[in-house]
């Protein structure tokens, strides 16, 4: 087994995302259950294996708009951010009511903690966030977290959930976080269009090429695509001294494989930056 994947298996704090694309199903729009469920049931045992696990979910957005029937209202103005908002205040509610019900199923606490880029920005904020987290997880509950997406507009707002993981992983100082995406891990190219593109498994620097790559194919679904918010989570999460993963949510059981060292996804192993200021580095975002 290679080193880098043997050390996967000492990892203690775990911060898991999962994107709103693998929570429901793309014929309807619905939650997909099954999948929340699995997904409850793998977290559930990683901390029955005495491991502390934060898990950044979206989602809201997509059930709101679900629950209101606003599914049509898309785009951009006052109007649209007003009715993302509202669908993410049902939403948000829906979501945890399901994640707090699946996990008292298996005995655990869920905690629901809402963010903003100003959680992070602000010193007496990020240092309140930094206790609660800290305190949550001494005392065995599962944080279950999201931005505040209900109050949060462009200024203030992360923007997404790549980036907000990676945050949340070097606020609590975690030594992993798994990113649950709808693309096995980094590719040298889209592989829907280019036949020739290689799997990258592991990544041990981010040269500016990577990060290049990323920012020239933000969005599309698939291979490098949608790859930028994935590579800056990348940057946050090593630099600040975690291994970060990407992978397939395809079968939720890819998080035990991963923390039992086998080769799944693109491992990005850390490398920590004492000068890497999370502060300064959320508060540059978007602009
Ligand atoms: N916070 C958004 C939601 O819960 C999702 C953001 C993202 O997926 O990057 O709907």
């Amino acid at each position: 087994m290679n080193a880098a994947r043997e050390r996967i298996r000492e990892k203690k704090r775990i911060v898991v995302k999962i994107g709103s694309s693998s929570l429901t199903h793309p014929e309807t729009g619905d939650m997909d259950y099954i999948r929340m469920e699995k997904l409850v049931r793998e977290l559930s045992d990683i901390r029955n294996q005495g491991k502390e696990v934060v898990l950044v979910t979206s989602g809201a957005i997509a059930a709101g708009r679900k629950v209101l029937n606003c599914s049509s209202l898309n785009g951009n103005g006052e109007r649209a951010m007003a009715v993302k908002q509202a669908c993410s205040a049902v939403g948000q509610a829906r979501l945890m009511m399901t994640y707090q019900k699946l996990f008292a199923e298996y005995n655990q606490v869920a905690a629901q903690v809402l963010m903003t880029k100003n959680t992070i920005v602000d010193d007496l904020n990020r240092y309140n966030a930094h206790n609660t987290f800290s305190e949550l997880l001494r005392l065995g509950a599962i944080p279950v977290v999201n931005e505040n997406d209900t109050v949060a507009t462009y200024e203030i707002e992360i923007g997404d959930n790549d980036t907000l993981s990676a945050v949340v992983a070097a606020l609590v100082g975690a030594d992993l976080l798994i990113l649950l995406s709808d693309i096995d891990g980094l590719y040298t190219d889209d592989p829907r269009k280019n036949p020739e593109a290689r799997f990258i498994g592991q990544v041990d620097e981010l040269t500016k090429e990577l990060l290049d790559m990323g920012k020239a194919s933000p969005g599309s679904p698939v291979g490098t695509g949608g790859m930028n918010t994935k590579l800056i989570a990348a940057r946050i999460a090593t630099k600040s001294g975690a291994d970060m993963v990407i992978a397939n949510s395809r079968d939720i059981g890819v998080l035990h494989r991963i923390l039992d060292g086998e080769q799944e996804g693109t491992l990005f192993t850390a490398g920590r930056d004492e000068n890497f200021n999370l502060r300064e580095f959320v508060e540059r975002l978007h602009r």
